[in-house]
């Protein structure tokens, strides 16, 4: 495979490449910037969050050829921060001589539900019952316990886009064919008590860190909070969503940072709803509640560096900020939130990803409130949500 030189780490001074220039690739950037990596970015968007921060930003298409050679001749190692990132893009930089991590196949399985799915069945992790749509057909055939259930596209989903729930065949073939007609996963919906993630990091070595798992809100299908309860983290329900999260990366004999989504039912059970091979927005919490954040792993890792520690320092709750806040009711107009009250709140620490323009549904930044346990950290974030006006379930 790609792993020559595997022994040899790439060292600070040198340069790491990133694939995407949103919020991830931009932390991914300051990390490695303390680490006295330089970095260079791929990123079409000449206000790309990351590219303002990198070293050098080459602003070309994912799958440019010439700027892949290009980043492949600067960097030994290149990493990305969105999971549909072409995998043939992966390819070509490895055929260029660059390491990369996560290699071109273990994107591929995850960014494509359908590969998700039955390689995690495959090793073992429970899914939600599911069956692949890939014609009108499969939705007639479909075993009716798949009703009510969620249509989602197999590839290029997120934040809750590209699905559809349904309650029965009728609807299904409907949402099917609004969806374009694209292959599609068809899964039951489930009973959930509610839902948590984790994040991890595997080395080059095959050493793994985990972090504890953060239980997570979502507010119109987008991540809206994350919690980590420090007393918690060894909890049996964080351990065991650890164990199955590093067997999944085991069998992906994945190199990078990764995240795994489940869901805890209301009967305990334990179901994993998605990959991510990347750094995740329910693991921002550790740039400020952890010893080592997944940032700096992702380097790390990238680096062929060995992995940190993934310890807590505090319980956490992390506030998502989204380009709503930005506008007063029905506002058209933007207008800036009031940071100097939210930084006022002892234990709050904002971030900010520079973009250029606030939108509704917008990732524009996030907020990790810190406490010495989880009833302060949840104080302290109420009344962060308070100053910024979001709403209070948060
Ligand atoms: P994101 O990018 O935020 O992860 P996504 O578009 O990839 O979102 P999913 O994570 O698959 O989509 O689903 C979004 C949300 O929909 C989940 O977090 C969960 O709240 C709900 N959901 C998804 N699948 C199911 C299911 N089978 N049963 C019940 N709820 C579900
Ligand atoms: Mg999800």
């Amino acid at each position: 495979m790609n792993e020559r030189g595997t022994s040899s780490p790439i060292l600070p001074g040198d340069w790491l490449g990133m694939i995407g220039g949103g919020q991830l690739g931009r932390m991914f950037c300051h990390a490695a910037q303390s680490l006295g990596f330089k970095v260079a970015v791929l990123d079409p968007d000449p206000l790309s969050p990351a590219g303002a921060v990198a070293e050098r930003h080459i602003r070309a298409a994912y799958d440019d050829a010439e700027a892949l050679a290009e980043l492949a001749g600067i960097c030994k190692a290149v990493t990305t921060e969105f999971e549909n990132v072409p995998a043939a893009s992966l390819e070509a930089l490895a055929g260029h001589g660059a390491l990369t991590r996560p290699d071109a196949r273990a994107v591929a399985i995850v960014q494509d539900r359908i590969q998700e799915k039955a390689f995690l069945t495959r090793s073992g992790v429970p899914v939600a019952p599911y069956q692949p749509i890939e014609n009108p057909a499969a939705i007639v055939s479909a075993p009716d316990a798949l009703f009510p259930g969620i249509l989602k596209a197999a590839r290029l989903g997120y934040d809750g886009k590209g699905q559809v729930r349904v309650s029965s065949r009728e609807q299904a073939l409907q949402a099917f064919h609004d969806l374009g007609g694209r292959p599609c996963v068809l899964e039951a919906l489930l009973p959930l008590d509610h839902e948590i993630s984790v994040v991890l990091a595997r080395g080059v070595d095959g050493a793994t860190v985990v972090y504890p798992s953060a239980t997570n809100a979502h507010r119109d299908g987008i991540l809206a909070v994350s919690s980590v309860d420090a007393a918690a983290a060894t909890g049996d329900v964080s351990r065991a969503a650890g164990e199955a999260a590093l067997q999944i990366a085991e069998a992906l004999h994945y190199v990078g940072v990764l995240c795994v989504e489940f869901f805890v039912l209301t009967d305990g059970r334990l179901i994993a709803n998605e990959i991510a091979p990347r750094p995740h927005n329910s693991g921002h919490y550790t740039m400020n509640a952890s010893v080592v954040s997944q940032f700096e792993q992702q380097v790390r890792a990238t680096a062929g560096l060995p992995l940190g520690d993934t310890g807590s320092l505090a319980s956490v709750v992390m506030l998502n900020l989204l380009g709503d806040l930005w506008f007063e009711a029905d506002a058209a107009t933007a207008r800036e939130p009031d940071w100097a009250s939210v930084l006022a709140v002892p234990g709050a620490q904002l971030h900010l990803y520079g973009k250029a323009e606030a939108r509704r549904g917008r990732k524009m930044g996030h907020v990790n409130v810190l406490g010495a346990d989880m009833a302060q950290a949840q104080q302290r974030a109420r009344r962060v949500a308070a100053v910024l006006g979001l709403p209070l379930d948060a």
